[in-house]
């Protein structure tokens, strides 16, 4: 509110300078045009410290271009004042008004912060630089150092800065409605307000004003409308970030950021197509390194695009083996031993019997309370150490079903065979002898229970799991450390 106040008393001075002095009123004008363009530039500044860090370095390229655009004013003060030279368009300033743009269309034409990439600059920066002398050879093809040479002249002057303005002005308000981040709202905001104010204050006073009977300043006092866009970029710099603002559709930002590297190469064609008639050769490098330009942006987007995806989808690979996995014991968890009960159920062709063991630990709770948890976790990690390295034919599977409780899914496996398996793994453990004081056996013991089905259409792995616990709990029942068999594994008379 402060700035805004500030900016319209500026104005109101710089009236109130041009009625009081008109003899004057050039030195007055230069004088706040040099003021409002200096305000400019130290805001730019002070948005770039504000920014945080690391700061936003798209604040310095619209520094460059307050600065190119002072350098234009300058040479217009040095053509009126040392060269007294009163025609309306000076090429040499002509050039810097029409190249002041360039650092800032680097910047509107740059991917999101996230998203920037060295050689995206290297190309920009090429396509910027061939901008530049398109700009310099489209203005001298126009206007000679001294200025238009007729009325016409000046007229496709002022048009030409007009195509450039409004180009910027379109550009910039596209990134500023399509933007999805903080650091982006407060760039693009400022940099809309000021293209916007400066491609309409700029086209007025250059067709009705200059064009219009006052070629030069102080001559009228529509002088001040060129203080305003300067004075629009400062209130908006100062200005607060809203909470919230307007959010664009998702699909709208990406189609902007995506589009946006396109609008330098595109005026790069632009000016490229418009210099052909007066230098050919010039021209049609422009054309041809425009859409190179667009063409290998696209192209090195899109590697980056599928080097990222290809990470991704490894990434993604490796998270779902670890879905798979119990985090403790490093074993296939239970989640895994329920898709390969299932995939051995309906394997084509499954003929033999499918047996299943499950295993707990004797008085585990005992062992924790004695030991602490801790001490208990590592007896299972031993555990399954002592499970896994003898025993298991390659096409048994073993994961840790939950808790202290084990189970191995041994394919084509009779339940004599089974029992088989199970004492062998039983012996193992017991032969580890872990002490467990307050076991009546004094060691660390389990018990398994063991069954064995044929796949039928009307039976399921849950009919498997049911015989094996059933076949545990009897075993324990029985006094532990021991293996039981199911007695009649017989599959539930109708299942889903
Ligand atoms: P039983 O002989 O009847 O099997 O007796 P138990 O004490 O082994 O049986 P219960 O099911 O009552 O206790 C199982 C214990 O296993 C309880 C729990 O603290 C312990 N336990 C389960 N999962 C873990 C684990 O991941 N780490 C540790 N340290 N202990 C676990
Ligand atoms: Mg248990
Ligand atoms: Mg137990």
């Amino acid at each position: 509110m402060k700035a805004l106040i500030a900016a319209v008393l500026i104005v109101a001075a710089h009236v109130a300078g041009l009625a009081l002095m008109p003899s004057r009123g050039m030195t007055v004008s230069y004088v706040f045009f040099f003021a409002v363009a200096s305000l400019a530039v130290a805001g730019t500044v002070r948005a770039f410290r504000r920014s945080g860090t690391p700061g936003d370095r798209r604040w310095w390229l619209l520094t460059a271009s307050l600065l190119l655009w002072t350098i234009g004013m300058g040479l217009s003060a040095r053509q009126d004042y040392t060269l007294d030279n009163a025609n309306l368009a000076p090429g040499d300033s002509m050039f810097f008004y029409i190249l002041y743009v360039l650092p800032v269309l680097v910047a509107v034409s740059s991917a999101p912060v996230a998203a920037r990439k060295y050689w995206a600059l290297g190309i920009d920066l090429v396509l910027a630089s061939l901008l530049g002398v398109l700009f310099y050879v489209r203005t001298f093809s126009i206007v000679s150092l001294q200025g238009a040479i007729g009325p016409q002249q000046a007229i496709d002057v002022a048009y030409m800065l007009d195509f450039e303005n409004a180009c910027l002005a379109v550009a910039a308000s596209l990134r500023f409605l399509a933007t999805d981040r903080a650091d982006d709202h407060a760039f693009f905001r400022s940099v809309t307000a000021f293209f916007v104010t400066y491609a309409l204050a700029g086209f007025f006073y250059n067709h009705f004003v200059a064009l219009g009977g006052n070629p030069n300043f102080g001559t009228s006092l529509w002088d001040v409308l060129l203080d305003v866009p300067f004075l629009a970029l400062v209130t908006t710099m100062a200005a607060r970030l809203p909470q919230r603002h307007w959010h664009a559709p998702v699909y709208l930002v990406r189609f902007v950021q995506s589009a946006s590297p396109t609008f330098l190469a595109m005026s790069v064609l632009g000016f490229g197509l418009m210099v052909i008639p007066g230098y050919p050769s010039l021209g049609i490098a422009g054309a041809i390194a425009a859409v190179i330009g667009i063409g290998l942006r696209g192209t090195l987007a899109q590697v980056d695009l599928v080097e990222e995806e290809y990470r991704l989808s490894r990434s993604r690979e490796e998270l779902q083996g670890l879905v798979f996995i119990d985090s403790l014991t490093g074993l296939a968890n239970r989640r895994a031993l329920d898709e390969r009960l299932l995939r051995e159920w309906h394997r084509p062709g499954q003929r033999e019997p499918i047996a299943l063991l499950m295993m707990d630990v004797d008085y585990f709770k005992e062992y924790n309370d004695r030991y602490g948890h801790l001490a208990g976790d590592d007896c299972l990690r031993a555990l399954a150490d002592t499970l896994t390295a003898r025993g298991l034919r390659p096409s048994d599977f073993i994961a840790r079903f939950g808790g202290e409780e084990f189970a191995v899914v041994a394919p084509g496996t009779r339940l004599d065979d089974a029992l088989a398996l199970a004492e062998d793994l039983r012996s193992q453990v017991e032969a580890q002898a872990i002490l467990h004081p307050t076991s009546p056996f004094g060691i660390l013991t389990i018990t398994i229970g063991a069954a064995a089905m044929h796949p039928t259409a009307n039976s399921g792995p849950l009919d498997l799991l049911n015989a094996a616990d059933r076949a545990l709990y009897r075993a324990k029942e029985a006094g532990r450390n021991r293996v039981g068999g199911a007695v009649e594994p017989r599959p539930a008379t109708s299942r889903a």
